[in-house]
């Protein structure tokens, strides 16, 4: 299977796609067409564990991969991953689940991509008789910059440098990265929010001067973003196992729909969500669900995407986003895959902050997506009510999805006509990730210590603390430099002399 950008004609394999990240007209690679998965392949999924679903669907898009080795690594990804089950899916009630993906080694989502994605690379190096070592910078909104850190943590070959927004994460978010083990990592803090962060990286990704420079010392750049397609399509395979998990336990029959409630940021989840429904999995409505900052809501409103819009911080910060990359990926597929129009798009939304789909477009959007955003007020009281309804203490990204599945379903018990369908809710982090927020929207107490807020969450609802997030506690920060936006490709050089 071959990769195109979604801005140009640009054509690689799989592997040059994943070891350059980005592509050279400074669009997202994309695979050339999407592989069906047919009734009979669901079928087989379903015999088989996580590790058996990711590496055959994997297999799909990295045809020149070996399988076995695909196969080994997704092992050895998921046995990181506490419990039986990488992903597994819980029954709440009247239709609604939850999927839960954050028991990996960083309590977060980022996880199920991101130990996967060091494989990709490496075999992508050798396939493609690439001699540098490889360079990762990622702009990180807290989850992706600590799951990037883990994966690539003393793997030969490769350095990650790893840059945050000073005052964008959350305190054990930043107490994650900080302590961080391996010498082959660097974690820097910047003034500025996350787009600021993303943007100023990009910008060193699509120099091809400061590429030269690095390749001089040998280095080859690419991303643990979600811009790198390594990153998308390991995410593809939850959603297939969670269809798989209801087939399997009987709650729905072959080829019935399901509607997937997403908390969405930089669109990487709920678009593989699209692609696993493109290539035939029976979804069918996509919630894509944001918090204050409502970039994407008015998007599928309207069809009108503009960031001139105030940035809010919110207690959801992985969600805090204005520029949402991966949303070009949909727009390039909206666009009848026209790749020109959609890098005009692009290049209207970096000059003018702005761009508009067609009406035809807009329409599609619609027919897959249902968008919404909730207020922090709104978010702290479908935590607590689900709390005290049935006893699930959920993060705040996942109450922020929550909150729209709750308004969604509302919606659909009005309307006679709408068929009932499964929802799952996407769980995309531990809820002791962010023990401040979720202990104000359990209690209403604000506790200044969060590991104050760690251990009455875990005294009030008896779940399980991660031992991960345990570990830490004690450990000194390794890191402390603070810069400007402008700074960041000098902490670059200076951490590969
Ligand atoms: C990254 C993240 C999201 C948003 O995912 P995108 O792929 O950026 O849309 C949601 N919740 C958590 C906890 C995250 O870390």
């Amino acid at each position: 299977m071959n990769f195109i950008s979604t801005r140009g004609n640009e054509k690689v394999t799989g592997a040059q796609a994943v070891v350059r990240g980005i592509a050279g007209d400074g669009g997202l690679f994309v695979p050339e067409f999407f592989p069906a998965v047919t009734e009979d392949e669901i079928a087989e999924l379903c015999a088989m564990d996580y590790a058996e679903r990711a590496a055959f669907l994997l297999a799909k898009y990295f045809d020149e991969y070996d399988y076995d080795g695909l196969l080994s690594a997704c092992r050895e990804a998921y046995a990181k991953f506490e419990g039986e089950d990488p992903a597994p899916l819980l029954k709440m009630d009247n239709g609604m689940y939850m999927l839960e993906l954050f028991h990996g080694p960083t309590c977060a989502f980022k996880d199920i991509a991101l130990t996967v994605l060091p494989h990709l690379l490496k075999k992508g190096c050798e396939l493609t008789g690439v001699k540098e070592n490889i360079l990762i910078l990622t702009a990180t909104s807290g989850d992706t910059g600590k799951a990037a850190l883990e994966g690539f943590r003393d793997r030969e070959g490769v350095k990650i440098c790893v840059f945050y927004p000073e005052e964008g994460v959350s305190k054990m978010q930043r107490l994650q990265m900080v302590t961080t083990d391996g010498d082959n990592v660097n974690v820097v803090a910047v003034r500025g929010n996350f787009d600021d962060c993303q943007t100023a990286v990009k910008k060193i990704m699509n120099s091809a001067e400061k590429r030269e420079e690095l390749k001089g010392k040998g280095y080859l750049l690419s991303s643990a973003n979600s811009i790198n397609i390594g990153r998308l399509l390991p995410q593809v395979v939850y959603y297939f196992s969670a269809y798989c998990d209801l087939l399997s336990s009987e709650q729905i029959k072959m080829g019935q729909k399901v509607d997937f409630a997403v908390p969405t940021g930089n669109f990487g989840n709920i678009l593989a969500g699209y692609y696993a429904k493109r290539m035939g999995l029976p979804v069918g409505t996509l919630l894509c669900a944001s918090n204050k900052n409502c970039v994407l809501t008015d998007f599928f409103k309207n069809g009108s995407y503009n960031i001139k819009r105030p940035f809010f911080r919110t207690m959801s910060p992985s969600m805090d986003i204005l520029v949402s990359s991966n949303l070009e990926r949909l727009v390039f597929e909206l666009a009848g895959r026209d790749a020109e129009l959609t890098a005009s798009r692009m290049h209207a939304l970096s000059e003018t902050g702005k761009y508009s789909v067609r009406a035809e477009e807009l329409k599609e959007m619609r027919e897959n997506f249902y968008a919404g955003c909730t207020s922090e007020a709104d978010t702290v009281e479908c935590i607590y009510d689900f709390f005290m309804d049935y006893g699930y203490p959920m993060d705040t990204h996942t109450g922020v999805a929550m909150s729209v599945a709750r308004r969604y379903e509302a919606m659909r018990e009005d309307d006679k006509d709408a068929e009932k369908r499964p929802l799952i809710v996407i769980s995309t982090a531990s809820p002791y990730k962010f023990p401040q927020d979720v202990l104000y929207a359990l209690t209403g107490n604000d506790v200044k210590d969060s590991y104050k807020g760690v251990k009455r969450i875990h005294l009030l609802t008896a779940m399980k603390v991660p031992e991960v997030l345990k570990e830490i506690r004690y450990k000194p920060p390794r890191f402390k430099t603070v810069v400007p936006t402008d700074k960041i490709y000098d902490e670059v050089l200076k951490f590969l002399s």
